[in-house]
């Protein structure tokens, strides 16, 4: 903990050109960004409109300051630059004794990194540097603001790269890239991994923006960024709806978050090389079948000890056990109960509901962050009320996660014939989200030891639909 609980702000406004470019509500909401930030507390906050920066005028709410903090009222002070503070070395010398003097060892600028809580010894040195670095650095302090006020309104703001699947305005949709985009979201739902859509992007002859080849971190930048959903980001957080048209829906964004964050947590990030995995049990003891390859031959096995806990006394072979239950799953992917089972399931807008609610929250978080900005709540009462709703949200993620395994079929039923002859330029983790969506886990019971063939009686599927 910080122990700041009675921080100063100071914010003045003056009528050099910075100053006009830099807002006293600005300053202030920028302190009180910093402040929230470092858990402090503020106290009180001291304004002045300093019309003629260089007089030496007195300045009310800085005098006022200089009291408090000398009476002790005043555990740190914040300021949005060193040059609000004053511009004459002779005011800063007065500023140090005097916050020296009181032990106020905490002061802090919002643009640039200097504490001047520490070492005493550097610290009228570090403020001169600073005014004197001050001139070169506002230029870029000056971009900074102007980027977040674009962000403020929705403006995409400019950068070297166009962002893939739009034009170099950054509003201007590419049909062929937003394509592209709509198919990686619809694959990635489908449980597709990362790993394998960045090489269908390079099958597919699709480079990045600066003419790359795809890799998994950039593809999960690019599936997970606000932007292609439509809504505009500030610092990594949704701020709201944005100007240029969204490419998909932002209730899939919210299923490919939460198909991520499962993903976190499970820890599977490798790809799978059995497309059984994890779908098979003993017939035995109940136990998982584990993949296994021999010299020769692939196969799935029940393996004891304390990590699996199986018996250890029951192996299957691989290939004719997938063949024959990729062969069921495309039956049952052609037969009409599939189709209404399915139908069913989406009618029941479980999904969309959890959509609507995560909007819902989001929303609330959006109020509450504007309601700290106009300083109606304070830090605490901000983060404070973030929590619940944060936590409802997590969950809901959680549950719209576990509702996208039927993602995995959509436009499949009826179509067995069709994916038959598709099966196998799919890959691995493609065909493994379609049979993992249609069979729950299929029992496999003892057969004869060492069998190259399978006894298909020894199989009991159970499905999922
Ligand atoms: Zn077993």
């Amino acid at each position: 903990m910080s122990g700041v609980r009675a921080a100063a702000v100071y914010a003045r406004i003056s009528s050099d050109t910075e100053g006009k470019a830099l807002g006293v509500t600005r300053q202030l909401e920028d302190c009180r960004r910093l402040a929230a930030q470092l858990g402090w507390t503020i106290a009180q906050e001291y304004v002045d409109n300093d019309l003629s920066a260089y007089s030496g005028k007195r300045r009310p709410a800085y005098q006022q300051l200089l009291t408090d903090v000398a009476d002790g009222l005043r555990d740190a002070v914040i300021c949005y630059h060193v040059d609000r503070l004053t511009r004459r070395p002779v005011e800063l010398e007065q500023f140090v004794t005097t916050v020296d003097a009181a032990g106020v060892r905490q002061v802090r600028f919002v643009s640039g990194d200097m504490d001047l809580g520490t070492g005493d010894g550097l610290l009228i040195g570090r403020i001169m540097a600073a005014v004197a670095a001050n001139e070169s650095a506002a230029k870029s302090r000056r971009m900074r603001r102007k980027w977040e006020q674009t962000a403020a309104q929705g403006v995409p703001h400019g950068g070297s790269v166009r962002p893939f699947g739009y034009e170099a305005d950054r509003i201007t949709v590419r049909p062929e890239e937003a394509e592209v985009i709509r198919q990686l979201v619809a694959r990635y739902l489908a449980g597709e991994s990362l790993r394998s859509l960045c090489t269908w992007l390079t099958d597919q002859s699709v480079s990045t923006v600066t003419g790359g080849e795809w890799r998994s971190p950039t593809l999960r930048g690019l599936l997970r960024s606000g932007r292609i959903a439509g809504l505009r980001e500030y610092r990594g957080e949704v701020v709201g709806p944005a100007q240029w048209a969204p490419i998909i829906d932002p209730a899939d964004r919210d299923r490919v978050l939460a198909r991520m964050a499962e993903r976190v947590a499970s820890g599977r990030r490798t790809p799978r090389r059995y497309v059984l995995s994890g779908l098979l049990r003993c017939g035995k003891c109940g136990g998982k079948l584990y993949a296994s390859r021999r010299e020769t031959s692939r196969r799935y096995v029940c393996l004891p000890g304390p990590d699996h806990g199986g018996c250890g006394r029951l192996t299957v072979v691989a290939e004719p056990l997938e063949a024959m239950l990729v062969e069921a799953v495309m039956q049952r992917l052609d037969g009409p109960e599939l189709a209404d089972t399915l139908a069913g399931r989406r009618s029941d807008s479980a999904a969309a509901e959890l959509s609507d609610g995560l909007a819902g929250d989001q929303e609330q978080l959006d109020e509450l962050a504007v309601m700290f900005g106009k300083q109606e709540i304070s830090a605490r009462e901000w983060r404070a009320a973030r929590e619940p709703i944060e936590r409802r949200i997590h969950d809901r993620q959680r549950r719209l996660s576990a509702l996208t395994q039927t993602d995995a079929l959509t436009g499949l039923p009826g179509n067995g014939g069709q994916l038959r002859d598709q099966w196998e330029s799919l890959s691995l983790s493609r065909q493994a989200a379609i049979v993992g969506a249609v069979l729950d886990h299929a029992v496999i019971e003892a057969g004869q030891l060492g069998a190259r063939s399978l006894d298909p009686s020894r199989v009991r599927a159970v499905w999922r639909l």
